[in-house]
C-alpha cells in the first residue's frame, strides 16, 4: 500500500479530499474508455485553486494532491510564499501557471518557489522573455512550458493561432535553452460539442500530430493539457494527459 493511500485510511477525508477522490475515480473510468490508438499516458490532475483560500489547498495536498494551478501571478506569488502553506506542504507542491501571462510579469513569475510548469506560452516573444527571466533567476533545472493554442479562435481568448504552434515550438527548442517544452494546452469554448466530439480537443490533438511530425518528437512525449470541471472526462477520452479541475474540487467561484 502506498503511503498516500495509507494516509487516506488513517485520516478522515475533508470535503475537498472527498471531492478529489471522486474526480480521480472519474479520471480512471474515462481513461478506460479511451481509444487504444491513443498514447497510454496516465492523466494528471491539476487542481485549480484560484480564488480559493490556502487552507483548502492544504486539505487537497494532505489528501495526496501535488499539482496545483493558478491564474494570476500576484495570487500565485502570495500563496506559494505563504508560511502556513509552506510549512504544511514542505515545498512539495508543483505549481502550474495557467493564466494569461504578460511579458512584464515574467520576472515575478520566475521568482515564485516551486513553479513547475507555465502552460500559457503563446508567442516567441513571451518564450524569450520567460527564458531570460528563468536564466536571470539562476535556476539550474529547466522550466517546463506548454504552448497554448487558441483552438476556438475567439478574439478574447489568449493562445496562438493553431497554424503558429509549430513555429513557436521550433523557436523554444532552438533558442530557449532554459525552457523544457512539454506539450500543448487549450481552454476552448465552453460546452462546444458537435456530432461526435469537442472540436477544440480534436484540433489540439491535430496540432500535436503536426508538432510531432514536423519536429520529430514521438507523440507519447507530447502532453495535451485540456479539460476542466465540465468536460475533463470527455477530454481524457480524446487523449488529454493533464486536466485542470477547479470548481469540481474546491466548489464554485463567485
Ligand atoms: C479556472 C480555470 C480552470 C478550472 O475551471 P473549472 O471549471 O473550475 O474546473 C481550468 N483552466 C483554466 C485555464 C482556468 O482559468
Amino acid at each position: 500500500m502506498s503511503i498516500a493511500s495509507a494516509r487516506r485510511i488513517m485520516i478522515a477525508l475533508t470535503e475537498v479530499g472527498r471531492a478529489r477522490e471522486n474526480i480521480l475515480q472519474r479520471i480512471e473510468a474515462a481513461k478506460l474508455r479511451r481509444s487504444a490508438e491513443l498514447p497510454n499516458i496516465e492523466p494528471r490532475l491539476v487542481a485549480v485553486s484560484k480564488t480559493k483560500p490556502v487552507n483548502l489547498i492544504i486539505d487537497a495536498f494532505e489528501s495526496g494532491q501535488t499539482h496545483f494551478g493558478e491564474n494570476y501571478v500576484q495570487e500565485l506569488e502570495r500563496k506559494a510564499n505563504d508560511e502556513e502553506l509552506l510549512k504544511a506542504t514542505k515545498g512539495q507542491i508543483k505549481w502550474h501557471f495557467i493564466g494569461h501571462l504578460q511579458s512584464n510579469k515574467c520576472k515575478k513569475l520566475a521568482a515564485i518557489p516551486n513553479l513547475d510548469t507555465v502552460e500559457t506560452v503563446d508567442s516567441k516573444k513571451l518564450a524569450d522573455c520567460l527564458n531570460k527571466a528563468w536564466e536571470s533567476a539562476g535556476k539550474l533545472e529547466q522550466l517546463n512550458i506548454m504552448v497554448q493554442v487558441n483552438t476556438s479562435q475567439e478574439e478574447n481568448k489568449s493562445g496562438c493561432p493553431p497554424d503558429d504552434c509549430v513555429t513557436i515550438v521550433d523557436h523554444v527548442l532552438k533558442r530557449c535553452k532554459k525552457l523544457n517544452f512539454v506539450g500543448l494546452m487549450t481552454i476552448g469554448q465552453l460546452g462546444r460539442h458537435d456530432a461526435d466530439s469537442n472540436p477544440d480537443f480534436r484540433l489540439l490533438s491535430e496540432c500535436r500530430k503536426t508538432v510531432s511530425d514536423k519536429m520529430g518528437i514521438p507523440i507519447d512525449a507530447l502532453e495535451l493539457s485540456m479539460g476542466m470541471s465540465q468536460d475533463f472526462e470527455h477530454a481524457i477520452e480524446m487523449g488529454s494527459t493533464s486536466v485542470r479541475v477547479g470548481s469540481a474540487i474546491f466548489g464554485s467561484r463567485p
